[in-house]
């Protein structure tokens, strides 16, 4: 699965604030994902991430190169 800056995403487990979607910041060997309801800001490992997400809500494609 392929992630870029600005996809939003769904997460299996609810935030404290209420929100399933979490926007991303930056992709690579870590990941920096924004809360979209009450905007915190998360760091973790790709590992981590791939657990957590349940979905992409919307990708953001096409403002970045393919690889
Ligand atoms: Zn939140």
């Amino acid at each position: 699965m392929q992630y870029n800056i600005g996809d939003i995403v769904q997460m299996k487990k609810k935030h404290p604030c209420g929100s399933f979607e979490w926007e991303v910041l930056r992709v690579g060997a870590d990941f920096r994902i924004k809360c979209t309801k009450c905007g915190r800001l998360v760091m973790l490992s790709r590992l981590d991430f791939e657990k957590s997400v349940k979905k992409v809500i919307k990708s953001n494609l096409c403002n970045n190169n393919k690889e």
